[in-house]
């Protein structure tokens, strides 16, 4: 039986969060003496700490409660969130399956727990046969799933993702940077089905704002009360918030850059096919391609020395490299690389 309170570092269960001067008054128009800041400037106050204009956006585009969403500072500071909220260092163990998005080994690392990579299939798919002795494991606290996956650019299977949620009770982190990407739907409609379902997404690809660095993880209000705990009290600057409000307000602009980014990868698919060098293109539901060629170092290095930088994934998959779409001029310039 899923039992957040048995998931739940019991430190940080009875952890006291640190409460800033913006917690205890968050009116406006006050005399503000209490946060020791200059009077002085246009960034001289603290940032709402809760992020709330920010939230009531993304609670109207995403028709989710404000009281069930985390803003990071990235997604990835929800990733280090998440195993410092449910996994006791030298103890506990999360589990991901590979190849997949590096940051989950890192931030494990990070912490101190052990993380079972389990590998995906030929299709990059999950194999849920031999999982259940994996989900029984009472030292098991967290599942990442990165859906549409990095590097390999496929959507995982929700026959897949049921069975886990169905038969672990755990924490499952479905990673959906990519979502925006993809016709699939966001794994956000089964949150009221799922209490232990974190849904993580970013502003960083389709929003266009991966120097802000604003990340958003959905889950349960109980869920959600552990990251606020944790995070540092100002995660996501003035800045950061005022950026990402930008960018929720002007949702013609998203929609067209993004149409335009996928009708380059389109066309991308289709110029990467007349090349010998290119033996395979993954099918991919991100803004990335996953491509096998003949020889990935050695291409990977010519398109450097032509100042083209791809992925090498050689190390992950065999002879793969991962290509981000870029404009029509950035992916015309690769073409013509790969053609020499
Ligand atoms: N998840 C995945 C799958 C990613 O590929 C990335 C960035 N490459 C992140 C999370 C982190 O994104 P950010 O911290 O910029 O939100």
């Amino acid at each position: 039986m899923y039992n957040l309170k048995k998931i739940v570092r019991s430190n940080i269960l009875s952890l006291q969060p640190y409460s800033s001067a913006r917690d205890e008054f968050n009116g406006d128009n006050a005399t503000f003496l209490d946060a020791n800041e200059n009077p002085f400037g246009k960034l001289n106050r603290y940032p709402d700490p809760y992020q709330k204009e920010l939230k009531e956006q993304l609670s109207n585009l995403k028709t989710i409660p404000a009281e069930n969403i985390f803003i990071g500072n990235g997604s990835d500071e929800v990733i280090d969130l998440a195993f410092r909220i449910f996994c006791n260092p030298g103890i506990d163990k999360a589990l991901t399956f590979s190849p997949t998005y590096g940051m989950y080994d890192v931030s494990a690392g990070i912490n101190n727990i052990e993380l079972i990579k389990i590998a995906l299939n030929n299709e990059f798919q999950i194999d849920t046969n031999n999982l259940e002795t994996y989900l029984n494991d009472e030292q098991l606290k967290l599942i990442f799933i990165c859906s549409p996956n990095n590097p390999t650019g496929n959507t995982i299977t929700s026959k897949a993702i049921k069975y886990i949620l169905d038969n672990f009770d755990g924490i499952v982190i479905i990673d959906e940077a990519y979502i925006d990407f993809s016709q699939t739907e966001s794994w956000i409609t089964e949150l009221q089905n799922y209490p232990k379902l974190i849904v993580s997404q970013t502003f960083s690809k389709a929003w266009g704002l991966a120097a802000a660095r604003v990340g958003t993880a959905y889950a349960t209000n109980e869920i959600i009360s552990l990251f606020n705990k944790v995070k540092p009290p100002y995660n996501v600057s003035h800045l950061n918030q005022q950026a990402a409000i930008k960018a929720l307000n002007n949702a013609a602009l998203f929609e067209t850059n993004k149409q335009l980014i996928l009708k380059e990868k389109k066309q991308l698919i289709e110029a990467l096919t007349q090349l010998n060098k290119v033996i395979r293109i993954y099918p991919s539901d991100a803004n990335f391609l996953l491509i096998k060629v003949s020889d990935a170092n050695r291409i990977y290095t010519d398109l450097v020395e032509r100042k083209i930088v791809t992925r090498n994934r050689n190390n992950l998959i065999e002879n793969c490299i991962r290509i981000t779409v870029g404009s029509k001029e950035e992916n015309n310039l690769l073409i013509e690389a790969l053609k020499i």
